[in-house]
């Protein structure tokens, strides 16, 4: 915890949950990655924490975005940037929100099919676009794999229709999964994307553009590469795969940036001991699933987790949320202990929770209003 952090926890109290970014965590991680890929534009996918000081920050320090509906497009621009910078890079788009973007000067589009690709030929007439090819998410804890990209072999021809149809072929995207733990999955993908470009060069279609997606990864409880390493990996790659005739490159870290950046604070509401499993408490907390924290979802990602006994004997625990849903379970599998002399009413901290919290709480499942917010 920065602090920053721990300053303002300790004399705001506030009401728990609450989730506090650090908005000096979140321009750092943004200039590590910028150090790590010079050659990348760097888009921040705003979905990962869309909070307006983040994006009005990462703004002022030189970012692009990365959009995944009209909504988000609108809140970029309403803090000030400029169409210019703003992708919309969701392969799943109503006609409409395409022609709205179209209008507010958005030329940059994802798509993977080619009911999207003829959406786009008709809404936003010479906007460059850019094909998601499948990754299958391989050493990432949240793949995005089955929803999302086409395979690589019908890229090549939906490029070559795009160009046909008023479109620019720009290039090629991917997204090697979500919190990738694996910096090498790079490679794979972008040898993939380099043998695009060479087939379409055989057909006369010269692309300009590599998007090489998110997945960059926060600190939960397994160890990570630093983003350097990440960043050797990708330069390495570029130059097997693309040798001296490197394309644009477009990153776009979500996770990476904000996630390191926001502690959850939470209270114990109750420690139950349970007949079926006696030396298993049951930890009950005031957030849960519904509160933020769906990405639990399978025990997924991992959060580390801290509490005012650290140090003090220790012993298993189910982790919970407070709704009365049985799914809203944290950690049941995935081995976590916590201090026995934890009871109902002590603090405790969710690390590295900047990232797919905030926007996932529910509105009032339960009556529990949604997770607030302190961005300092
Ligand atoms: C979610 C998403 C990202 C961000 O992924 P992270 O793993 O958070 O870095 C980037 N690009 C696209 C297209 C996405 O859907």
């Amino acid at each position: 915890m920065t602090a920053k952090i721990r300053k303002f926890l300790e004399e705001c109290h506030p009401d728990t949950p609450c989730l506090v970014v650090d908005l000096d965590v979140v321009a750092q991680r943004f200039r590590d990655l910028r150090r790590a890929l010079p050659r990348a534009e760097i888009y921040y996918a705003m979905k990962a924490n869309p909070a307006r000081e983040v994006v009005s920050l990462l703004h002022s320090l030189g970012a692009y975005f990365d959009t995944a509906s009209i909504y988000e497009i609108e809140a970029c621009l309403d803090v000030g940037v400029g169409p210019d910078r703003i992708a919309f890079g969701n392969t799943v788009k109503k006609q409409r929100d395409i022609v709205r973007a179209y209008e507010y000067g958005v030329r940059l589009f994802a798509f993977d099919s080619r009911a999207e690709l003829s959406k786009l030929a008709s809404a936003a007439p010479g906007a460059d676009v850019y094909c998601r090819v499948f990754m299958d998410g391989a050493g990432s804890d949240w793949p995005l794999s089955r929803k999302f990209g086409c395979e690589p072999a019908q890229a090549a021809g939906m490029l070559e229709e795009a160009g046909r149809a008023g479109l620019v072929p720009a290039g090629v995207s991917f997204h090697v999964g979500s919190q990738q733990r694996d910096p090498r999955q790079w490679d794979v993908a972008i040898k993939q994307c380099a043998a695009i470009f060479d087939e379409l060069s055989t057909r006369g279609v010269e692309l300009s553009l590599l998007n090489i997606g998110g997945g960059f990864p926060a600190s939960y409880r397994q160890p990570i590469d630093s983003v350097d390493v990440y960043g050797v990996e990708i330069r390495d790659a570029m130059v097997r795969h693309f040798g001296n005739r490197s394309p644009r490159i477009i990153a776009e870290p979500g996770r990476y940036i904000a996630g390191d950046a926001g502690i959850i604070q939470t209270e114990v509401v109750l420690v139950a001991e349970k007949s079926r499993e006696p030396d298993k408490r049951w930890i009950f907390l005031d957030i849960g699933k519904f509160g933020g924290l769906p990405e639990t979802f399978e025990e997924a990602i991992q959060y580390r987790i801290t509490t005012p006994h650290d140090g003090s004997p220790g012993g298993p625990v189910v982790l919970a949320g407070p709704t009365c849903d049985e799914v809203d379970v944290l950690y049941a599998a995935a081995g976590y202990t916590l201090p026995l002399d934890l009871t109902a009413g002590d603090r405790i901290e969710i690390h590295s929770a900047g990232a797919y919290t905030a926007t996932y709480s529910a509105v009032g499942f339960n009556g529990f209003p949604p997770l607030s917010e302190y961005y300092i």
